[in-house]
């Protein structure tokens, strides 16, 4: 098969692998109907994160099911599945409190490298979330979506206790960020503030939900977003970016006793102490458990309630991965879809 690889920095090349097998026998082999380049994959490519060997690149993927361990019982071939990137046996008791990207038994799914024509999915039955048939080709890049993005976006509302009566402030206008706004919407959000600086994202922001716009970043940022809340800060923030500025910009615009949700993932993030103390506001984040919300994400996109795919604003053949990472690190497109 095809498959993305990574061998130095901005030196991604799509070459031959070998295809993906069954391994213990509870795993699942997919044919990946499409998949798409990650910010976070940013972070590998721009090498921030050292690659020190050729690197199978790829963590989102849905596709239909080729092939299933022995021990597999839920999951079967000919399924049009999606999954997260962390495989999880769903049933330990840290996946039934909701956190299976802590799962006890968690994997990396994308160890094998989801940019590619197959993957191998451990923990099939856990993992992976089955769609009521083969989905029509347009919902497919927001059933994608719903591998990551949508998923962490969604996590992040979540996590900063979005809901009816609430005003939500989004910090960060990726793919994550973006979704998060959708995500609030969904969750019933008031009044949703999304924090960008760039005109084609704060339409979609807008598009997807949002209801004010801030342009300003750091304390000019803090300072517009507490003007709107009669000065006392947003109830709920999103957090989507990872940086130390990002990260005092979300707890900073929060009100005491509100909640920040932080999905970006941190880069030098140092958090002061004595700040925090007196904030009291609450802190909740970390790499989503999508597989909590995959069941309700994947109900909503088949229904024709959301559309998150919608954040794909670049399709190219995943022979053309390259160009994928290259239009993404330029901050050319937001978020790149591959067909393998
Ligand atoms: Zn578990």
């Amino acid at each position: 098969m095809r498959g993305a690889v990574l061998h130095a920095p901005r030196d991604v090349r799509v070459e031959q692998r070998n295809d993906p097998a069954i391994i213990a026998p509870t795993d699942a082999v997919i044919r990946i109907a499409a998949t798409c380049v990650c910010g976070s994959d940013l972070w590998d490519y721009r090498g921030i994160n050292r690659v020190t060997e050729p690197t199978p690149m790829g963590h989102e993927y849905c596709g239909v099911v080729e092939e299933v361990g022995s021990e597999v019982t839920t999951i079967t071939p000919g399924q049009f599945v999606i999954g997260s990137f962390f495989a999880s046996d769903n049933s330990c008791p840290i996946c039934r409190a909701g956190y299976q990207s802590s799962c006890v038994h968690r994997e990396f799914v994308g160890a094998g490298g989801a940019q590619a024509q197959a993957l191998r999915v451990p923990l099939a039955d856990g993992t992976l979330v089955a769609t009521p048939g083969i989905p029509d080709d347009d919902l497919i890049p927001s059933l994608l979506a719903a591998s990551d993005v949508l998923g962490t976006g969604w996590f992040g509302a979540v996590a900063a206790e979005v809901g009816p009566g609430k005003t939500v402030a989004v910090v960060g206008d990726g793919a994550v960020g973006l979704l998060a706004v959708l995500a609030a919407r969904q969750l019933g959000a008031d009044r949703i503030i999304a924090m960008s600086r760039h005109e084609s994202r704060q339409k979609l922001a807008q598009e997807f939900g949002a209801t004010d716009i801030v342009t300003e970043r750091g304390d000019e940022g803090v300072a517009k977003v507490r003007d709107l809340t009669d000065g006392l800060g947003a109830h709920s923030v999103v957090e989507a970016v990872g940086t130390q500025e990002s990260m005092m910009q979300a707890i900073r615009s929060t009100r005491p006793g509100g909640h920040v949700g932080y999905v970006g993932v941190p880069h030098g993030v140092d958090l002061p102490g004595e700040e925090l103390f007196y904030s009291h506001v609450h802190l909740h984040g970390g790499p989503a458990p999508v597989r909590r919300f995959l069941p309700e994400m994947v109900d909503a996109i088949w229904k024709r309630e959301i559309d998150p795919g919608r954040v794909f604003d670049l399709t190219l053949p995943l022979d053309e991965a390259a160009e994928g990472y290259r239009a993404m690190d330029e901050r050319r497109a937001v978020k790149a879809l591959l067909l393998p």
